[in-house]
């Protein structure tokens, strides 16, 4: 195995079997049932500085997991109970004590990969991105970029609740129709084999008193385009920017001078640091859910052997809806 350099290669990765452990003394064993598989796991893989360290060369693939436990030598946790937790691509976890996992509640979900979706991180990066960190107002335009993905379209879904004229960017005329018909959208702009100038145009016609809030997941000549389409004082989230995440050379943003000209924010959301209100935000989320004001579209892949296949549809752009790894 190694480190992938630009788009990760099948041959950068190891499928290893090994046997099953014992729980360690005050840890427990996991049988994982759904992996998460994320963008920024790309960024794991680089040996770059990072809010997390990278992952060890030999190591496997860390991931959120949701999983039952299987064995457990810690109090709090008994065989049989769902966990969510950070832990790896692979059949069974090892938790340490003291390692990242909390029980789940799957009888309130109508399935356990909620918990790696509409009430995990994915969903609660779209609650406090936009609500937090964006200060979001009725009556403003907020454009999301990868609109059509798992955050982006959750973004473009609680930016309607709070009252805003929506426009999300995404890839292809079917993502673009899921987002108006599917989600919301009020306009939905099909980036594909465009220019940074002729995506400005069309962002300037769906909004033509300019961009309040810009959702940024994508980064390149999506975000060049909406840098030129900021309203006075608009607030730029900085979420992700997987246009670069396979680039060995990093693109950067061309058009930061836009940042002055409009006297904007650029504010980067990490959704780790909201880790003590996570509670607030899936109580919401949820509730949004049962009053079908939020629709959460899950792309359920298939089996360990598969997670190649499966975490490269994040870049195609395959991926309808949060991509998600069972393991059968
Ligand atoms: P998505 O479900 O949105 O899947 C990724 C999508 O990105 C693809 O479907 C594709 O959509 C688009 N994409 C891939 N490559 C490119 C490219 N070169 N140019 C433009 N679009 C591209 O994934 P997530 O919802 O899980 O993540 C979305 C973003 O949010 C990522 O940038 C991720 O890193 C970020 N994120 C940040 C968090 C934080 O705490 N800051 C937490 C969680 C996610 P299309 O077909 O439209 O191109």
């Amino acid at each position: 195995m190694k480190r992938p350099v630009g788009t990760p290669l099948r041959d950068d990765f190891q499928l290893v079997r090994e046997a099953v452990p014992d729980a360690p003394d005050g840890g427990m064993v996991v049988r994982n049932r759904f992996i998460s598989l994320d963008p920024a796991q790309r960024g794991w893989m680089d040996d770059a500085p990072s809010y997390m360290p990278p992952i060890a060369l030999g190591d496997p693939v860390r991931a959120t997991t949701v999983g039952v436990v299987e064995s457990s030598r810690n109090p709090d946790f008994r065989p049989g109970d769902w966990v969510l937790g950070l832990n790896a691509i692979e059949d069974f976890s090892v938790v340490l004590p003291g390692g990242f996992t909390s029980r789940i509640n799957v009888g309130i979900v109508d399935r356990p990969s909620r918990y790696l979706s509409a009430v995990g991180a994915v969903g609660l990066t779209a609650y406090f991105g936009l609500l937090d960190a964006g200060q979001p107002q009725p009556g403003e335009t907020l454009l999301v970029t990868g609109a059509a993905g798992a955050v982006g379209s959750m973004v473009g879904q609680i930016g309607k609740i709070m009252g805003m004229r929506v426009i999300g960017i995404a890839g292809g005329a079917e993502k673009c129709r899921r987002l108006v018909q599917d989600y919301g959208f009020d306009a939905a702009i099909d980036y594909k084999g465009k220019s940074q100038d002729d995506i400005a145009a069309e962002i300037a016609a769906a909004a033509p008193q300019g961009i309040d809030i810009l959702f940024e997941n994508v980064g390149g000549a999506v975000m060049d385009a909406a840098m030129l389409n900021l309203a006075l004082h608009a607030r730029v989230v900085l979420c992700g920017l997987i246009s670069e995440y396979n680039s060995a050379q990093k693109v950067g943003m061309r058009n930061l001078w836009q940042v002055i000209v409009k006297q904007a924010t650029i504010k980067g959301f990490l959704i780790a640091a909201y880790v003590p209100r996570f509670a607030e935000g899936g109580a919401r989320i949820a509730q949004w859910i049962a009053e079908g004001k939020l629709r959460v579209d899950e792309d359920v892949q298939h089996g360990l052997d598969n997670a190649y296949d499966a975490f490269m549809r994040l870049f195609s752009g395959e991926n309808t809806g949060k991509l998600v790894l069972e393991v059968d």
